[in-house]
């Protein structure tokens, strides 16, 4: 009946939480039922009740519960909410467990067996903000409709599992910046899949790797928020998927199959992109069959359509900066509170649109490996700093967009909202001007998006002549433009009394009768009526039915005015009706705009991010760098952009220079503890990051060059952050960049060889120096700060190496720090 089976592909669901919660601790018999419950207001609801909806079936269930436990059934692992009417209902366990965790009061209602049933309830439209709620309490929410027409008097409505709300099909309003991917692992012998979805945005990445160790990295950089595992793979995956402290779900392995894979692809993006990607991969075929079936299973099957072709993660063209780099340079979240406000992002991220913040992350990111690719964003970003006009009439029309992303997501599948179509018409009306503007940039990358912006006016006017232009914040209140549907406008009218309907029978029925004080009137008992005084009552028509008699007049019904007040009666709900159908069909076709428009928000999203760096540039006096082909990097009056932001008030930051060129690759620093060692390791590191990701940089002058990777490995001492700082991990991630690093990266060695003791510690950190000294015969730019003074030995040997130390001077008893970047090796004393 009614209820639709969504998971057929998808079976033995897991959850990390147990559910065993309610009924906890009772015994026996009893064990099935609580002793006397109360609810919030201490109400105690009588009697015993039902802990547990486990194996309760049978004849004594009223149809409703009958169709609740069959949703149930198809759903274990999750909390049900079941719509009875205006409300949902949370019955049994689900009760008992979700009210506390929702403030809500629990009560019941009927009872089986003599037991009363645990019930709990919200209105149907606050149903996104309690499922929102449970799931960032880690817990899985099902959401079960009424279908179809239901009322009083109409039976059993028919139900059906319309979605299931997780982690990453949580679709709320929030403008939060950070992705909600699903992703799914997927390991074959020595390889490993993965495939990762961010259903609010529609971006789709994809990555295979032969290295466990590259495969976690990447995993860690995405940041899922919910991952599905076959329930047969391997125990390191498994174990891994579980430390990420995310929902897991498990599935049967043969939701992992290629051929699903292939066919779930040609389904979510289109026959021609979905038969050619991954071809040759079965792993990630398999990968993404399993993410896509899933999605489509919570989703309620509505296409994926908004699915961007997926991104391959090892893709050429960016520089791959692994978790450790990210870490310790905090690009994204400061290591003493993990907050972004004392990171590097949040100097920089002064986007005005959901759609850009993300996008200035990605950049960061990903920095660009290309010279012209970096040199034609910086020029971007130099044209807007330079042009205050441009940038702050593109600033405030920027401000204006909401999260056309995610409203686009909504809307393709089938969860938009009136507030979305308004986002989708601001975003259209803002296009032509966003064009004029950048077609008409100098920077050629600021003109190539204006050229590809397309307005899309025929869609915009078919919103504006659909939507009201102020759309009102009430939920009752009718958002459909006036004159835009006759049979709208009449049930309108209809509805607000009928008056003109009314007015014109009144008229008629004068006419027909010749009673000139004829009155139509309505009262709540008996509905509407024609009123004759008795005076003449004798020339009511026979045909007229007398409904109540007063002192000195009759009142009477007539087959037409019943009619009419039928429809008056229905008019509202009629209205309704026909709104919610022009919305969806608007909707809808908005939807089938959904290439373009998630166009449109890339080509905002990115005006957005050069608008941002040019306001940085211009707020914190960074400069543009310059490139060169020759392996260089030099650094006049560097700084570290939060060190500087950060400062103990009364101090000043000491800009420092830094020069890595083909005679000084690797330079030893030196110097004692607080000086200012790793900072000035790290703002190196920074600037090089920032500028390949397009961006102006913390200096008085860079030139530099293209790096193609970057490396930081920080020793256990200073990596406190990590809370694993054992040895085997900073020797294996050492390890790494040995074997990753080339004369074109740059290697950022901040006490390496602390972890261990003394004497192993400084044969490894000579030995490590010694290698990315030699490399290739020209040497791997790298910064090497160490408290090993014998390392100043090295440049004796070694003709690229060099000893500089932050200078510091001794001043009575204390130190006082001058934290100037100095050539020479301090000695011991
Ligand atoms: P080290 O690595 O040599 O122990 P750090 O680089 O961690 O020293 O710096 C310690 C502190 O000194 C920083 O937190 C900062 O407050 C201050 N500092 C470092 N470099 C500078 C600088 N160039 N100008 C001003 N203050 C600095
Ligand atoms: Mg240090």
């Amino acid at each position: 009946m009614g209820i639709l089976k969504l998971t057929t592909e998808i079976k033995n669901h897991s959850h990390p939480r147990g559910r065993e919660n309610p009924g906890e601790g009772l015994s026996g018999e009893e064990g099935r039922a609580l002793k006397a419950s109360a609810d919030k207001e201490g109400r105690s609801f009588g009697g015993k009740v039902w802990a547990s909806s486990e194996g309760l079936s049978g004849s004594s269930l009223t149809p409703a519960l009958k169709q609740f436990f069959e949703a149930k059934r198809q759903v274990p692992d999750s909390i049900l909410f079941f719509q009875m009417g205006d409300f949902y209902e949370l019955f049994f366990e689900d009760a008992t467990l979700a009210a506390p965790l929702l403030d809500l009061a629990l009560t019941s209602r009927q009872k089986i067996n003599g037991l009363a049933v645990p019930l709990c309830g919200i209105p149907l439209s606050t149903v996104d903000n309690y499922a929102n709620r449970l799931v960032a309490q880690g817990y899985k929410v099902t959401i079960c409709d009424q279908i179809g027409k239901f009322g009083p008097g109409m039976g059993l409505a028919n139900r059906q599992i319309t979605r299931i709300v997780t982690p990453a099909t949580v679709l709320s309003q929030d403008s939060a910046p950070r992705a909600k991917y699903l992703a799914a692992f997927y390991r074959e012998d020595d390889q490993y899949s993965l495939t990762a979805v961010d259903l609010s945005t529609g971006d789709f990445a994809a990555g295979r790797f032969n290295d466990f160790a590259a495969f976690q990295t990447a995993v860690r950089t995405l940041e899922p928020s919910e991952i599905v595992i076959d329930s047969e793979t391997y125990d390191n995956v498994k174990n891994f998927a579980g430390s990420l402290e995310v929902l897991v779900t498990s599935l049967s392995p043969e939701n992992f199959d290629p051929e699903l894979g292939r066919s779930e692809l040609i389904s979510a993006l289109g026959a021609e992109i979905g038969q050619k990607v991954f071809t040759g991969w079965p792993g990630l075929l398999a990968a993404a069959g399993a993410t896509l079936a899933y999605l489509k299973g919570l989703t309620g099957g509505k296409g994926l359509r908004h699915l961007s072709e997926p991104r391959l993660l090892w893709e050429r063209g960016f520089m791959t900066l692994d978790e450790s780099a990210t870490r310790n340079l905090e690009l994204f979240k400061s290591s003493r509170d993990g907050s972004e406000k004392a990171a590097l992002i949040a100097q920089i991220d002064r986007t005005k649109t959901p759609m850009g913040a993300r996008l200035i992350r990605d950049y960061l990111a990903r920095p660009l490996i290309d010279r012209e690719q970096i040199v034609n964003r910086l020029l971007a970003v130099e044209n807007l700093l330079s042009d205050l006009f441009t940038r702050n009439e593109l600033i405030d029309k920027l401000g204006r967009l909401g999260d056309l992303e995610r409203a686009l997501s909504r809307l393709t599948l089938a969860r938009g909202t009136v507030r979305d179509l308004v986002t989708v018409r601001t975003a259209l009306e803002t296009a032509p001007k966003m064009k004029d503007i950048l077609v008409g940039s100098e920077a050629s990358l600021l003109k190539a998006l204006g050229e590809d912006l397309e307005p899309l006016e025929k869609l915009l006017k078919k919103i504006k002549i659909t939507l009201v232009d102020e759309v009102p914040l009430g939920a009752s209140e009718s958002v459909i433009k006036n004159r835009l549907s006759p049979v709208l406008d009449d049930l309108r009218e209809l509805e607000s009394g009928g008056l003109k309907a009314i007015a014109a029978l009144e008229a008629s029925e004068k006419k027909k009768t010749g009673i000139n004080a004829l009155k139509v009137g309505y009262n709540r008992v008996h509905g509407y009526y024609l009123e004759v005084t008795n005076l003449n009552i004798n020339n009511v028509p026979k045909d007229w039915t007398r409904k109540q008699t007063l002192s000195g007049a009759e009142r009477y019904v007539t087959e037409e005015l019943k009619v009419w007040e039928e429809k008056i009666l229905t008019a509202g709900e009629k209205r309704r009706e026909l709104e919610t159908k022009i919305l969806n069909h608007l909707k809808e076709t908005v939807a089938q705009e959904v290439t373009k428009l998630k166009a449109l928000a890339q080509v905002f999203a990115q005006t957005d991010v050069f608008c941002a760096l040019a306001e940085s540039a211009e707020n914190l006096g960074w400069v543009k760098p310059t490139y060169t082909e020759d392996n260089l990097i030099d650094i006049t009056g560097g700084r570290h952009p939060v060190v500087e932001r950060f400062l103990p008030a009364g101090e000043t930051f000491v800009s420092n220079d830094v020069r890595l060129s083909h005679s000084e690759r690797l330079l030893i620093i030196t110097g004692p503890n607080m000086a200012g060692k790793s900072t000035v390791l790290r703002q190196t590191a920074l600037i090089v990051i920032l500028g390949q990701m397009g961006s102006f940089v913390p200096a008085q002058k860079a030139l530099l060059s293209v790096r193609d990777r970057v490396f930081t490995r920080v020793g256990a001492f200073d990596d406190l952050a990590r809370g694993q700082s054992t040895f085997m991990v900073e020797m294996s991630e050492t390890a790494r960049i040995l074997k990753e690093a080339s004369n074109r990266s740059l290697v950022i060695l901040d006490e390496v060889g602390r972890g261990t003791s003394t004497y192993d510690g400084l044969a490894i950190a000579w030995a490590v120096a010694e290698y990315l000294h030699d490399l290739g015969g020209l040497g791997v730019p790298t910064l090497f700060a160490t408290h090993y003074h014998e390392l100043t030995e090295l440049p004796r040997h070694k003709t690229l190496a060099k000893n500089f130390n932050v200078s510091a001077k001794r001043w009575g008893q204390t130190v006082l720090f001058l934290r100037k970047l100095v050539p020479g090796g301090v000695n011991r004393s």
